[in-house]
């Protein structure tokens, strides 16, 4: 047994993650179902390091080293339990396997316990930046045992990015599915920023009147101030970007249905279930099926709107300044949102995640590489017991500094007839979470009042039911 590490599934993922592995120095056990993908990795990137090419799972866990490490990219669902099935009877206790694939993070739970039970280590691994980043480093997101951890960080730490300060952008997560629920989340927020961000170049477009081009211009221009993001800087790009048959902006000509392939679905579900609020990601995932409805689209096309004033181009300039504002606090709000969820579920299956090495390991690799998660790290360094992102200081003053000009934002989108799902969400959160009273107050008597809900008193303590078919309504405690 010569190989450190295998890697089974050898599409696009699996082929570059065996590659960079290679790259570093390992000796990788490489197995694909049809073997033609096998051949071409060693025919067409053999040079790269040592691969040693198997036909069958029990070939490449015989050429493992023990502890063996196998690493599954296989299509997530069906197939990744069928994998599993092959290659776990072939194991030995002490060994571990990994799945990068983008499994929900509830079969993960399943799979790793039923593992745990043969004495396997199951570690679901988020493993985000796509094609790209499994060649040149991926930020890493793995859960699962420590014990199993401690045998794959070398390796792990080898093949991710490294952030700005050097450090590699991988973390042990926390138990179970831990790792692929923070992907889940990130995938979330990822769908969250892109919405927000499509709002803004709209706003431009439309309430500002200016053209792609120009655009363009304007989104570099926040790429180097405290917007600066991959998200922000491909975006410049995609603007700039003339389509060559036509003439026209790309933009323009690219049929305006958003895809997607559901882990924003899967984290707005699993919001749901745990109570936390994401209303950033839930807007972005429903404004994507929104775009889909071609029909419905069509049929109601002839809705009436209002007129759009003409802006003058002083005033125009003046409201781009705006949107940056409204673009950041929104932007704040939705990684907020996006926390508030990781740590409820950490809570609830005691994962002990830690929230600031989870903004650390996205600063390079992943898709929402920005340094503005610095400032979430540091967040939550400052104070561990942070209950949620708005609460800290200075996110807190930036939004504060932001809200005349969200407002104005919001409000011109509603005067000029610009949907704006996302921007108009997130200030809704924020006001919510600065209101000092909120008409849930109502909502408790209007439940009181058709069910016998009960409320509680800001005065006194205990649960009280007022009887409202009686005349005078007295007022029962009723714990
Ligand atoms: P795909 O998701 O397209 O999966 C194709 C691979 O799965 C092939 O190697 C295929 O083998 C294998 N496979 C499918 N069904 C079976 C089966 N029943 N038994 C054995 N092998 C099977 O490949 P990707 O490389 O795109 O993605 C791999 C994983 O990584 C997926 O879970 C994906 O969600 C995840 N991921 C993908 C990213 C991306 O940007 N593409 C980013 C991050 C994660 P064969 O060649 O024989 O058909």
């Amino acid at each position: 047994a010569t190989a450190q590490i295998g890697v089974t599934g050898l599409a696009v993922m699996g082929r570059n993650l065996a590659r960079n592995l290679a790259r570093h120095g390992y000796a990788v056990a490489v197995h694909n179902r049809s073997a033609e993908r096998t051949d071409a990795l060693v025919r067409e990137f053999g040079d790269e390091g040592v691969f040693v090419p198997a036909r069958t799972p029990a070939e490449l866990v015989a050429a493992l080293q023990r502890p063996r490490r196998v690493l599954l990219m296989v299509q997530a669902g069906a197939p990744t339990d069928a994998v599993i099935e092959e290659f776990a009877p072939l194991l030995e206790p002490g060994d571990i396997l990994v799945d990068g694939g983008n499994a929900h993070f509830a079969d993960t739970r399943r799979r790793e316990a039923k593992l745990r039970e043969r004495g396997i280590h199951f570690v679901g691994t988020g493993v985000s930046g796509g094609e790209e980043g499994a060649l040149h480093g991926p930020s890493m997101m793995p859960g699962g045992s420590k014990e199993a951890y401690e045998a794959l960080a070398p390796l792990f730490q080898d093949i991710a990015a490294k952030a700005p300060d050097g450090t590699p952008t991988v973390t042990h997560i926390g138990p179970d599915g831990a790792g692929h629920f923070v992907k889940m989340v990130h995938n979330g927020i990822e769908y969250s920023d892109m919405q927000l961000i499509g709002e803004a170049y709209d706003l431009l477009r439309q309430a500002a009147g200016y053209e792609p081009a120009r655009i363009a211009e304007i989104f570099r221009e926040w790429n180097r101030g405290r917007l600066g993001s991959y998200l922000i800087e491909i975006t410049a790009e995609v603007l700039a970007h003339t389509d060559a048959a036509t003439g026209r902006p790309f933009v323009d000509i690219v049929a305006d249905r958003a895809g997607q392939k559901g882990t924003g679905r899967w984290t707005v579900q699993t919001a749901l279930d745990l109570g936390t609020p994401v209303t950033g990601i839930a807007e972005a995932v429903f404004a994507r099926a929104v775009s889909g409805h071609t029909r419905l689209r069509e049929a109601a096309r002839a809705l009436p709107g209002p007129d759009r004033p003409e802006l003058h181009p002083d005033d125009a300039a003046r409201f781009a300044e705006q949107v940056e504002q409204a673009l950041y606090a929104s932007k704040v709000v939705a990684y907020a949102q996006g926390w508030h969820m990781i740590q409820a579920a950490s809570e609830e299956y005691g994962w002990g995640i830690d929230p600031a090495a989870v903004a650390a390991i996205w600063r390079a690799g992943s898709i929402v590489r920005a340094g503005f998660l610095d400032r979430i790290t540091a967040a939550y360094r400052a104070n561990p017991d942070l209950p949620g992102l708005l609460a800290d200081e200075g996110f807190a003053r930036e939004a504060g500094a932001a809200q005349a000009a969200w407002r104005t934002v919001v409000s011109t989108a509603v005067r000029d007839g610009v949907p704006v799902p996302g921007f108009s969400s997130a200030l809704a959160y924020y006001d919510s979470l600065r209101a000092e009273r909120l008409p849930a107050a109502l909502i408790q008597g209007q439940r009181d009042f058709f069910g016998a809900h009960t409320y509680r008193r800001t005065d006194r303590e205990g649960s009280y039911h007022t009887l409202w078919a009686t005349p005078d309504r007295p007022e029962t405690r009723t714990e």
